[in-house]
C-alpha cells in the first residue's frame, strides 16, 4: 500500500494565462516562516496518518523549484524523522526549466530529490510566449540536459492542441520530445479553464481553441507515437517506459491514501478528505492559530468515496477491479456502475470489460468525462 505525502509550494515568478493551480506571485517570501509552518503542518498530519514508512513524496506547486534546496532538505529530514522512508522511496519535485532553477538541480538532488518533473510545455519559442512562459526553448533543453545529469528519473510536460497545431506539426514536436529519452512524459491537451486569462480571451474572440475532432486527431497521433517509442499511456495524459510510472500519482489514481500539506493541498486518509487553506497568508494564519493549515476535514460518505475511486481509476489504462472495489466499499457492483451503460459503451468500442476488470478503451479516452457521467451508477453521482 502506498503511503504518499504531497507538499504544496504556492509561489510562482509569474502567473501563466492558462493556469488554474493554486499559485501566487509575491514580492518576497519569508523562507524561515514557511519552513516552520510546513513542518508544523506536517507534524499535525503525522499524528493522524499512518505509522509506517513513506513510499513517495511529491513537491508540487506553484513552482517548487524556486524553493531553496536547504528548505527542501529540511522538509525531507522532518518527513523521514516522522514517518521513516521506504528504501525505494520516490521523491519528485516539479520544476520550471529556467537556467536559474537548473542551477539548483545538483543541490536538490543532494537534498534527496530523485525524480524531477519539468514544465517544458513546448519546444517552440513562439508557443512558449503564447503560453506566457518565462523560459525559451533553448533554455528548456539545457535545463532538461542538466536534469538528466543529476536525477535518476526525469519527466517533462508538453501542452498540445494549441491553436495552429496541425497533425503534422504535433507529430514533429512529439517526435522531438520523445528523442530526449526520458522515461516519462506528461502530454496535456490545452484546456480552457474557467477564471483563467485564456477563458476571457476565448470569450472576447481573441483565442479560438481547436475543435473536438481536431483535438481527437492529435490525441490519436500521441497514442501511436508514444506506443511506438515504448512509452504507452498508463493514464489519460501520462506516458512511461515500464517501471517509470509516477508511483506517487498512481497512489491518487488507485485511490490509496495520501497526506497533503501546504496551501490548498488536498489529502485522503481513512475516508476523511482534508483540504488546507488556499491563500498563502490564510494558511500561515491557520498554522499560527491551530498548528495545522487545515480548512476542512470531512468524513466522506462511502458513496462519495466509491465515486471518487471510479473517477480516478478509470483514468488508468490498467482499469479498475470492480470486485475489489465492491469489497472495499461493501457495495454491490450494480451500486457502483450502470452495467447496461457499460455494455453499450463496450459495444461501441469506447470501454472494455474482462471479468471483474473494466476500463476505458483508447477511442474513449478523449471522451472520458462524458463516459464517466454515463457509466458511474446514478446512486453514486447523486450522493
Ligand atoms: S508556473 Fe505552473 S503553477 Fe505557476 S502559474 Fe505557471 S502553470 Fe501555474
Amino acid at each position: 500500500m502506498a503511503r504518499a505525502l504531497y507538499i504544496h509550494w504556492p509561489f510562482c515568478a509569474k502567473k501563466c494565462p492558462y493556469c488554474d493551480f493554486n499559485s501566487h506571485v509575491r514580492e518576497g517570501v519569508d523562507i524561515a516562516a514557511w519552513q516552520a509552518a510546513l513542518i508544523s503542518d506536517m507534524r499535525a498530519e503525522a499524528e493522524v496518518a499512518w505509522g509506517e514508512a513513506l513510499t513517495s513524496i511529491f513537491f508540487g506547486g506553484g513552482t517548487p523549484s524556486l524553493m531553496p534546496p536547504a528548505l527542501v532538505a529540511a522538509l525531507l529530514a522532518e518527513a523521514e524523522r516522522l514517518w521513516g522512508f521506504d528504501p525505494g522511496i520516490e521523491i519528485t519535485l516539479e520544476a520550471n526549466p529556467s537556467s536559474v532553477e537548473a542551477a539548483n538541480f545538483a543541490a536538490l538532488a543532494g537534498a534527496g530529490v530523485n525524480r524531477v518533473s519539468l514544465g517544458v510545455q513546448s519546444l517552440d519559442d513562439a508557443e512558449l510566449k503564447f503560453l506566457g512562459r518565462l523560459h525559451g526553448a533553448d533554455e528548456a533543453l539545457a535545463a532538461l540536459e542538466t536534469a538528466q545529469t543529476h536525477f535518476g528519473r526525469v519527466s517533462f510536460d508538453m501542452i498540445y492542441a494549441l491553436p495552429g497545431h496541425t497533425p503534422e506539426l504535433w507529430q514533429e514536436r512529439l517526435t522531438r520530445a520523445l528523442s530526449f529519452g526520458t522515461g516519462h512524459l506528461s502530454l496535456y491537451q490545452l484546456t480552457i479553464e474557467p477564471g483563467t486569462r485564456f477563458a476571457s480571451d476565448v470569450r472576447r474572440g481573441r483565442l479560438v481553441p481547436l475543435d473536438d475532432d481536431e483535438a481527437a486527431q492529435l490525441f490519436s497521433i500521441t497514442k501511436s507515437l508514444t506506443e511506438a517509442a515504448g512509452m504507452p499511456a498508463y493514464e489519460t495524459s501520462n506516458h512511461a517506459r515500464a517501471g517509470e510510472q509516477s508511483r506517487h500519482n498512481l497512489a491518487y489514481w488507485r485511490y490509496q491514501d495520501y497526506a497533503g500539506i501546504g496551501p490548498g493541498a488536498h489529502g485522503r486518509r481513512g475516508g476523511v478528505a482534508t483540504v488546507r487553506h488556499k491563500k498563502p497568508e490564510n494558511f500561515l494564519a491557520a498554522v499560527a492559530r491551530q498548528g495545522d493549515g487545515i480548512a476542512e476535514a470531512r468524513a466522506l460518505p462511502v458513496a462519495d468515496q466509491a465515486a471518487e475511486a471510479l473517477l480516478m481509476g478509470l483514468r488508468l489504462t490498467e482499469g479498475i477491479d470492480l470486485a475489489a472495489l465492491s469489497a472495499r466499499f461493501a457495495l454491490p457492483v450494480s451500486g457502483l456502475i450502470d452495467e447496461a451503460a457499460l455494455a453499450r459503451l463496450a459495444g461501441l468500442g469506447l470501454m472494455w470489460r474482462e471479468g471483474d476488470l473494466i476500463g476505458v478503451a483508447p477511442p474513449g479516452r478523449s471522451l472520458l468525462d462524458s463516459l464517466l457521467a454515463e457509466v458511474v451508477a446514478d446512486t453514486l453521482v447523486a450522493a
